[in-house]
C-alpha cells in the first residue's frame, strides 16, 4: 500500500496556499501553516496550536512534513559536519555543513548520484540513481537546523546554502526550482538570493532557462578554457563547448545582474599551466568586464584517482595570471576533507 499523503516541504507557499483553498481552507491559514513549518521548523500538526483543530485533523489525515532521514553524521575537528541521509530504501545522498568566522553554509545535494562523469569527482563514480524530490531537498536544510540545535525563535543558524552537494542541480530543474523559491520565501527561511547559489557542470540551454526564472547565484563548473581539456575534464562539453557555457553565463549575469562564479579546480600538470590562465582571462574579457570571478578549488583526492593538486606555487601563479587580467579571483578553502565532505568527495559511502 503506498501512503498518499501530501509532504508539505513538496509545495511552494501559492501551492500550499492552493491546496488548502482547494481542501475548503482560507489561504491565510496556509500562511500560518508555512511559517510553522519554515520559521519554527515545527513538524507535528497536533502543535500548530493557532490552527483551529479541525484544520489540523484534517492535515493529519491528508498530509505530512516528513525530512530525510540520518543514516550517518561524522564530525571533523574544524567543525565540518558530513550527514548520510536516506529518503527511500536506495542509495543515500549527502549534506556538509562548514561553519566559517562570517558565515555559516550548508552544502546540499539535487541528485542521489549523478550523470554527469566528471572525471576527477568521486559522484560519478557511483552513477546516477535520481532526481531528489523538492521535499528532500529542502528538507536537507531544515534537517540541518534541527540537527544544529535549531529552537522555535532562534535564527537562522545557516546563513548560506550552496547546490553543490551530490548531483547535477540543472538537470533536475523541476524540482530544484521550488526548492529554491521555497528557500527563498521571506515567510520561510527567507534565504537572500546573495547566499543561495547553484553550481552547474554547464547545461547550457537550463542555465538560459533558470535567467528567466530565479536570480539566485550561479556557479559554472569550467576547469579547463579549451574544449579538448574541458571534454575530457566534464564531458558534458562535447555536447556544449566552453564558448557556449561562457555565452550563456554571461547572458544569466545580463538578466539577472547577479556576477557569476567560474569554478576551476587545479590539477597538477592537467590544467594549471600559465597558458590556460591567459586563455581562460581572455574568453572572460571579450564577453565583458564586471560579470565574472574566478574561483579556483585545489584539488580534493578522491579514491582511485591518479591526480594531485597543484603545487602552491604554480596555484599562486595562475591566481596571480588571472588576476592580472583583471578578473577577481579567489581560491575556495578546503574545508571538511578529513571526513570526506569536501568539494568531489561525496559519495555515499558508509563507514565499516
Ligand atoms: N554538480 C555541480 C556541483 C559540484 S560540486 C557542478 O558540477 O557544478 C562543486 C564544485 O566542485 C564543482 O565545480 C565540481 O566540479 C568541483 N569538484 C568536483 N570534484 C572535485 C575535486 N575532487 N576537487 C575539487 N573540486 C571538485
Amino acid at each position: 500500500m503506498t501512503d498518499a499523503r501530501v509532504n508539505l516541504l513538496d509545495l511552494t507557499r501559492p501551492e500550499l496556499e492552493a491546496w488548502c483553498v482547494e481542501r475548503g481552507g482560507k489561504a491565510f491559514r496556509a500562511r500560518q501553516l508555512f511559517q510553522w513549518i519554515y520559521k519554527r521548523a515545527e513538524t507535528d500538526f497536533g502543535a500548530m496550536t493557532d490552527l483551529a483543530k479541525e484544520f489540523r485533523a484534517q492535515l493529519s489525515g491528508s498530509a505530512e512534513i516528513r525530512l530525510p532521514e540520518i543514516v550517518t553524521r561524522q564530525d571533523a575537528a574544524d567543525g565540518t559536519v558530513k550527514w548520510m541521509l536516506r529518503a527511500d530504501n536506495a542509495q543515500g545522498f549527502e549534506m556538509v555543513y562548514i561553519p566559517e568566522t562570517d558565515r555559516s553554509t550548508l552544502c546540499i545535494s539535487s541528485q542521489v548520484g549523478c550523470a554527469m562523469d566528471c572525471s576527477f569527482c568521486s559522484t560519478a563514480q557511483q552513477g546516477f540513481n535520481r532526481n531528489l524530490s523538492t521535499a528532500e531537498i529542502v528538507g536537507q536544510v531544515l534537517l540541518a537546523q534541527r540537527e544544529l540545535g535549531f529552537k522555535a525563535g532562534d535564527n537562522r543558524i545557516i546563513s548560506n546554502v550552496v547546490l553543490m552537494g551530490m548531483g547535477e542541480p540543472l538537470a533536475n530543474f523541476r524540482n530544484v526550482v521550488p526548492a529554491m523559491r521555497i528557500l527563498l520565501d521571506e515567510l520561510g527561511l527567507d534565504f537572500s538570493r546573495r547566499r543561495l547559489t547553484l553550481s552547474t557542470s554547464g547545461l547550457v540551454p537550463q542555465i538560459y532557462k533558470l535567467a528567466e526564472e530565479t536570480n539566485v547565484a550561479l556557479a559554472v563548473s569550467l576547469h579547463a578554457p579549451d574544449d579538448e581539456l574541458r571534454s575530457e575534464l566534464v564531458p558534458v562539453n562535447t555536447r556544449w563547448s566552453v564558448d557556449e557555457a561562457l555565452d550563456s553565463a554571461h547572458r544569466y549575469f545580463e538578466v539577472t545582474g547577479r556576477r557569476v562564479s567560474i569554478e576551476y579546480a587545479l590539477i597538477r600538470d592537467i590544467n594549471d599551466h600559465a597558458w590556460r590562465a591567459d586563455l581562460l582571462g581572455e574568453k572572460l574579457n571579450a564577453r565583458g568586464r564586471g560579470w565574472v570571478h574566478c574561483n579556483p578549488i585545489p584539488l580534493n583526492p578522491t579514491p582511485g584517482s591518479k591526480w594531485t593538486a597543484s603545487d602552491p606555487r604554480v596555484e599562486q601563479e595562475f591566481v596571480a595570471r588571472l588576476r592580472a587580467h583583471g578578473i577577481p579571483t579567489t581560491i575556495r578553502d578546503t574545508r571538511g576533507s578529513e571526513i570526506d565532505g569536501a568539494c568531489g568527495q561525496l559519495a555515499a559511502e558508509e563507514d565499516e
